[in-house]
């Protein structure tokens, strides 16, 4: 009796059960061998086989000894980690948003890892151009270089056909880290801007009283003489001086220049730098003001009652210098600390800054890196490594293995672009962050100058702890806000374009007084548009339910959501007239328009046509800070983490197209946006201008914004959204469906919707024809759940799940793409 039981024990079988990262709600068991089961632990991950010879990375659930129902076990291929990449917290704070953003555990695993560390048979491998080191290639990794030199990609599977083996992982793992191949989709590059070098006066001679004294010393040096009083003539435009400028317009040599620099009465400085790369030089933290420092004890304070803390702070109140004293001590503890932000707010000027203070302890983690430069951070973070010990990243860097995490900073806490919209899991970066900062007892700072609803309604409620800071730093005031009326500026004929007479006279004032300007159009429902004078139409996307808009440069029209493009027409598609006629303004009809008001200066343009290749927005806000712009025409993109020193005043064309969005947020949306790029204005000093432009100046959110007023905003919109059913007050679901035939995503949805109101009653809505009804042909069919605070959210959900399974069951429903946003923004 004894033997036996012995026996039992050592035949037992092990299994392991496996996150795939596929949408499948099921996890998967695979058989392993004793000593595998020995070595395997939680969050390592194996090579194994799925569907039909399909090989994915998986990551290790649970390790124990019951076989599966209902299948055989396969055998994995192989274990490609020796140590687990994956820790408990982490697969805790997975299963949250698994459940609480209705999506499958191995979504969160898929938006989780990097990709480098996600092979599977279908990831498409290529050749890195100029690779080096080809002597030191193992036989099997020659041979892959060699067939990846007469095409261009290889899927994985066909790396197995051509080593002859199906355990190949470890051998594109070695080829990935000699960075001799990369996975497809991420081309990336690297930034290396050109360093100009710029001069300055020493702060000994920077004075006009200094210079008697200065020409005396350069006397009898004829030519350094000349650069000095060069560099007079030239500093009158106030803007930096180049190098190259100062030796060309005194007709001097660079060595005059530098006999200069070493006599300590020039200095050389850099304007761009690059990002990555810390250059060792650290400075001390800012002393914080008296109303800093109170909202600093404040927030600690704070901190001893509530786990969140919201910092509402005045555009330029100094809030990062606060989180910076915030983050000193536990960096110094120790302890890992999180800073996220909007992804377009990770700008090389907010990077560079808090190098300085925390160089050796800081790492930047976000998607326009490159593959190898994530899996070093993650490793790094995985190691409690002092260089990854304060992250700033976006909302991806949630995913990293923090194991002593002790802060978490969310600023521009109100920016929508914390919520992913697509693929799953549909996740809030902030909400997000909340839930992993208590499962690590850390806290977390909200920052923000104009909080979100939702959240000033919790710190009301008490939920969060509150702290405000009203001041700017060094008390510069809050920019002048101006409201200009253009429907009454068009009927006197006032307009010049889409300018007022107003606005021009203020942007003739700032050149004068050689300042910076910058003029904000909202992108949103302002493409320029095609329309035919004659019979009014406009030509429309074949594949989306759309018009096309007008680009101007190339003279194409373009579809935004689909990409298609056709050269612009000469004749009306519909009725063959030739008067076609553009609608409606763009960022580039602005800057055309600019050019021709002010030909004597130079305009810059920030939008996603100018920013998308090269880091190509990097470039344009450095040479708008080396004041080689002097306007700068943008959209959203400029409202974020960017401090401008030399810019008076702050244009918004049209404050009517925001307001008018057909959305429950678009006054909230439009009141933080006006809000925080009036905030470009008057940074340093001297008080800003900033003049809006509408035909309404009457409405509240616009008297608002020029009173500063968002407590009074707050109390209108949270009535509002009380009266009409919206968050907080309601959460909302929103379920898309989609598909290529219009009549089965209409039949799918309605049947949908019927099932969930016979639960739901009026608090579904729907299904509804989105604005836009179709996408790269296909249809879209929209339906909203309302769920209010008092009904239950987890069985809300399981009986959503619930008809979604039955919905899937039924055949002809199965393929209308489906999917589940909670919380949609
Ligand atoms: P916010 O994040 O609230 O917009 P910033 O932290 O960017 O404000 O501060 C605005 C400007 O004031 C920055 O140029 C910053 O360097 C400066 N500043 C803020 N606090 C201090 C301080 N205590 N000492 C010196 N300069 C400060
Ligand atoms: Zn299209
Ligand atoms: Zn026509």
């Amino acid at each position: 009796m004894y033997i036996l039981i012995i026996v039992t024990i050592f035949n037992a079988i092990h299994y392991i059960n496996v996150i795939l990262p596929i949408p499948l709600q099921k996890e998967f068991t695979y058989k392993i061998t004793a000593a595998e089961a020995d070595f395997l632990q939680k969050g390592m991950r194996v090579a194994v086989e799925f569907g039909k010879s399909k090989v994915y990375t998986a990551l290790v659930h649970e390790i124990h000894e019951i076989a599966p129902e209902g299948y055989e076990a396969k055998e994995i291929h192989q274990i490609l980690d020796e140590t687990p990449i994956v820790n408990e917290l982490q697969l805790q704070h997975w299963a949250w948003i698994a459940k609480y953003y209705m999506c499958s555990l191995g979504d969160v695993f898929r938006a989780a890892l990097p990709s480098a560390f996600l092979l599977e048979s279908e990831t498409e491998i290529s050749l890195i151009s100029d690779f080096k080191g080809e002597n030191e290639l193992s036989d099997n990794e020659f041979l892959i270089v060699e067939a990846l030199q007469h095409q261009a990609r290889l899927s994985i599977h066909q790396i197995m056909e051509i080593v002859g083996k199906k355990n190949v992982f470890p051998i594109i793992k070695e080829l990935l880290n000699k960075e001799v191949i990369s996975i497809k989709e991420q081309i990336y590059e690297q930034y290396k801007p050109k360093l100009v070098k710029y001069i300055q006066l020493t702060s000994t001679w920077n004075t006009p009283e200094k210079l008697p004294e200065l020409l005396e010393l350069v006397n009898r040096a004829k030519k350094q003489r000349e650069a000095v009083l060069t560099y007079f003539q030239l500093q009158a435009s106030k803007k930096p001086i180049k190098v190259t400028q100062l030796q060309e317009a005194s007709n001097t040599s660079a060595a005059v220049i530098k006999s200069l620099v070493d006599k300590d009465i020039f200095e050389y400085y850099f304007i761009q730098k690059d990002r990555i790369e810390f250059n060792g030089k650290t400075s001390e933290i800012k002393t914080l003001s008296e109303h800093q420092q109170i909202a600093y004890n404040e927030i600690t304070t704070s901190f001893e009652t509530k786990s969140t803390v919201l910092l509402k702070g005045v555009t330029s109140s100094g809030k990062t210098e606060i989180y910076v004293k915030l983050i000193k001590e536990l960096l110094e503890s120790g302890k890992q600390v999180l800073y996220l932000l909007p992804e377009i707010a990770l700008t090389t000027q907010l990077i560079e800054r808090l190098q300085h203070y925390f160089g050796a302890y800081l790492s930047v983690f976000h998607s326009k890196y490159s593959m190898n430069e994530r899996v070093e951070v993650w490793n790094n973070v995985l190691q409690n490594k002092q260089k990854a010990q304060l992250i700033i990243g976006a909302r991806s860097s949630l995913f990293l293995p923090f194991s002593n995490l002790s802060f978490v900073i969310v600023d521009e806490e109100h920016e929508p672009s914390f919520k992913q919209y697509d693929p799953a899991p549909r996740y809030h970066a902030r909400d997000a962050a909340i839930v992993l900062a208590n499962l690590h007892k850390a806290k977390v700072l909200l920052g923000s100058a104009t909080p979100s609803i939702e959240s000033f309604y919790n710190a009301q409620q008490g939920k969060y702890g509150f702290v405000e800071l009203n001041r700017r730093f060094g008390n510069v005031l809050l920019p002048e806000i101006e409201l200009v009326d253009i429907k009454e500026k068009h009927r006197k004929k006032r307009m010049k374009g889409h300018f007022s007479d107003r606005l021009l006279i203020m942007i003739q004032e700032a050149l004068d007084e050689k300042e910076q300007v910058i003029l904000f159009q909202n992108r949103r429902g302002f493409a320029p548009v095609v329309e035919c004078e004659t019979c009014g139409v406009s030509p429309q996307c074949p594949q989306c339910d759309v018009s096309l808009t007008f680009h101007s440069y190339r003279k194409e029209l373009r579809c935004h959501y689909c990409g298609y493009r056709q050269a612009m027409p000469h004749n009306c598609g519909a009725c063959g007239s030739n008067k076609l006629n553009t609608k409606g303004f763009g960022t580039e009809q602005i800057e055309m328009e600019l050019q021709e008001l002010f030909p004597d200066h130079k305009i810059g343009r920030m939008d996603l046509d100018t920013t998308r290749g090269k880091y190509g927005y990097q470039k344009i806000i450095g040479q708008f800070q080396a004041q080689e712009i002097d306007i700068l025409v943008g959209t959203q993109m400029l409202s974020k983490g960017l401090d401008f020193a030399n810019v008076s005043l702050v244009g918004i064309l049209n404050a009517d197209n925001m307001l008018n969005f057909p959305d429950f947020r678009a006054h909230e949306r439009s009141y933080q946006l006006m809000v925080q790029v009036s905030g470009r204005a008057g940074r340093d000093k001297k008080r800003g201008k900033v003049a809006i432009q509408t035909f309404n100046p009457y409405h509240q959110i616009l008297q608002q914004v020029s009173t500063n007023s968002y407590d009074v905003m707050y109390k209108e919109q949270l009535e509002e959204r009380w009266q009409y059913h919206y968050p907080p007050f309601y959460r909302l679901i929103k379920i898309t469906f989609r598909h290529k035939d219009f009549n089965r995503v209409e039949e799918g949805a309605n049947w949908f919707g019927k099932s969930l109101t016979s639960m739901f009653k009026d608090n579904v809505l729907g299904p509804t024809t989105p604005a836009v009804s179709k996408i790269r042909n296909y249809y879209i069919r929209h339906i909203i759940i309302k769920i209010p605070q008092k009904q239950h959210l987890a069985a809300t959900k399981k009986n959503i799940i619930r008809v979604k399974n039955a919905f899937q069951s039924v055949k002809e429903f199965r393929p209308i793409r489906l999917n589940i946003d909670v919380d949609n923004y």
